[in-house]
């Protein structure tokens, strides 16, 4: 017998209708590409991305077509996610940091149609264009008058193509499960692989974000996204925040410390997420200047370990709780966020720090798993660790155009995270499976090391890499990037670490650096550091 309720599909454009409805006004701040803020309304979006639906259909965009959008976190950005669902076509954020050759390589393999592009991406498509044959239009998110003259291919100022069609439209209807984005993984060796997010998968994931114990948005909110549209659906914020009624703050190309400070201040931001690099650029600003953070409560730090450090000095000095978040571009991507389970609620100073350095617990939607390498399950407590494994409606089961699905038996994906869970079903990431350190039959957590040696009053970045060695197999190089002015010692660093974890998880060596390489998603590329110091001798060996 089925249940006798309304036929209502998930689909992502009810979230603006929504939005427009009960949120009407509630108002959208960019920091536009040409410059000044931009404020509009979520009543406003939402018929912008009407006329976008209409204007597509008549461009010959429909159903199941790819678009392409090559933009920063602004309100045209965010709009033509919504027109472009609307019809059921498939938003493919491209990532503006991904090599060249990659960019090619995934707009062609997505078959993108149309392209919309910020004005900062004009002279890279300019160059790439004659390798992209699918891409029949480039629109530009700007206006005619900061149109600048381009050859790309049928180039339109967006504001004038959006122009040519009214808002006098209705969304389309499909199944839910119709896909409805797309977001290429960076992967570490061999081609990006494409993520296919559905309507129904999208809905999902960000009601689940909207959780309590995630990131809790409400209508009282004033929410800035730093992580980017094109990083793994800005983490939800897309569609949560409209959905929770949030006043969304867009930061558009600036992120750096100073531009950052400048909206969470001036636009009283409650809440906002970004990978550590952007806080740790922040909190530098911060320190610099004596400035403060008065309104912000929380801040959502994901994409790499957040440093204990980092949460240390959000909570003392700026009253700011980090929600340390963990996920990935296959989980749509919110995996865990940490929240205090009553069972750790009552805890204070180092043991709270603690806890807030795991990831936290899965939300309703994401079962978890972790297992040894023949897939056997694990125990939860807290010191056992193994592959971490993750099951649910908004977790990747293919990528595009592969011949088969990445699941195990039991329907499970492999993360590639090597990680412990506790009791209360706390996750710890130990490393990438690739990244951890074997050093004589045991293993070494290089995050681990990164996070203890970035809280040194002179190191502005860290990253560990194993070196071979012939008696361990492998031994920690500590590779330091100094805060300016500062000469960090190695003894000085070594001693720093000492005695807050084992003898022999302590580097053998430590290298100081001008810089650390940066993955397209702000993660700390261990490939290409494992290559700068190939020819590496460890002292002794
Ligand atoms: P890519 O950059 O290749 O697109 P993702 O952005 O999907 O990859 O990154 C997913 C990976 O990032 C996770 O599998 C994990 O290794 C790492 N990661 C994400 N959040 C955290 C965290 N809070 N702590 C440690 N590692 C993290």
């Amino acid at each position: 017998m089925l249940g006798l309720m309304q036929d209502w599909p998930l689909l992502i454009h009810r979230v603006i209708d929504h939005a427009a409805a009960q949120h009407a006004n509630r108002p959208v701040v960019s920091r536009s590409v040409e410059g000044p803020l931009h404020r509009t309304t979520y009543a406003e979006i939402r018929r912008r991305a009407l006329r976008l639906a209409k204007r597509l259909t008549r461009e010959g965009v429909g159903l199941g077509d790819r678009v392409a959008t090559l933009a920063w976190n602004t309100w045209r950005h965010l709009e033509t996610w919504y027109g472009i669902t609307g019809i059921g076509a498939i938003y493919h954020t491209v990532n503006p940091r991904l090599f060249e050759d990659q960019i090619v390589y995934i707009v062609n393999h997505a078959e993108d149609r149309l392209l919309f592009l910020d004005l900062t991406f004009v002279p890279m498509m300019e160059r790439l264009q004659e390798r992209l044959p699918t891409i029949a239009r480039y629109v530009v998110l700007t206006d005619a008058a900061h149109m600048p003259a381009t050859t790309l291919k049928n180039a339109v100022p967006y504001e004038e193509w959006l122009a040519e069609a009214d808002e006098d439209f209705r969304w389309a209807s499909f199944d839910e499960n119709t896909a409805a984005g797309m977001c290429y993984t960076s992967g570490t060796t061999g081609h990006p692989k494409g993520v296919v997010y559905s309507h129904r998968s999208n809905v999902l994931h960000s009601m689940a974000a909207l959780q309590p114990d995630m990131l809790g948005l409400s209508s009282r909110d004033i929410a800035m996204p730093v992580v980017p549209l094109f990083h793994a659906n800005s983490w939800s914020f897309a569609f949560s925040a409209p959905m929770a009624g949030a006043t969304l703050v867009l930061p558009g190309p600036k992120l750096d410390g100073p531009s950052i400070h400048e909206l969470l201040v001036g636009e009283r931001v409650t809440i906002s997420a970004a990978v550590p690099t952007v806080w740790f650029a922040l909190l530098q600003h911060l320190e610099k200047t004596g400035a403060d953070l008065p309104d912000l409560q929380r801040v959502v730090i994901g994409g790499s370990a957040c440093p204990r450090a980092v949460t240390q000095v959000f909570r003392d000095r700026y009253g700011v709780e980090v929600m340390h978040a963990w996920g990935m571009t296959e989980m749509s991507p919110l995996g865990s966020v940490c929240s205090m389970k009553p069972e750790y609620r009552a805890l204070s100073g180092d043991a709270w720090l603690d806890v807030k350095q795991r990831v936290g617990y899965a939300p309703f939607t994401v079962e978890m798993k972790i297992t040894d390498d023949e897939g056997r399950e694990l125990p939860w407590d807290g010191t056992t660790f193994g592959r971490l494994k993750v099951r649910g409606p908004a977790v990747a089961k293919r990528y595009f155009r592969h011949e088969e699905d990445i699941l195990d038996s039991d329907g499970f994906f492999d993360t590639g995270d090597v990680a412990t869970i506790d009791p209360h079903g706390y996750v710890q990431i130990v490393d990438r499976n690739k990244d951890v350190i074997k050093s004589g039959g045991e293993w070494i957590s290089s995050i681990e090391l990164e996070n203890l040696a970035v809280g040194h009053p002179d190191v502005a970045e860290a990253a560990v890499i194993g070196i071979p060695h012939p008696k361990w197999d492998e031994r920690p190089l500590l590779i330091v990037v100094p805060k300016p002015g500062r000469t960090p010692k190695k003894d000085d660093l070594i001693a720093f670490m000492q005695g807050r974890i084992a003898k022999w998880w302590l580097p053998d060596d430590v290298a100081i650096v001008d810089e650390i390489p940066h993955t397209a998603t702000g993660k700390i590329q261990k490939t290409t550091l494992r290559d700068l110091f190939r020819d590496y001798r460890l002292p002794g060996t």
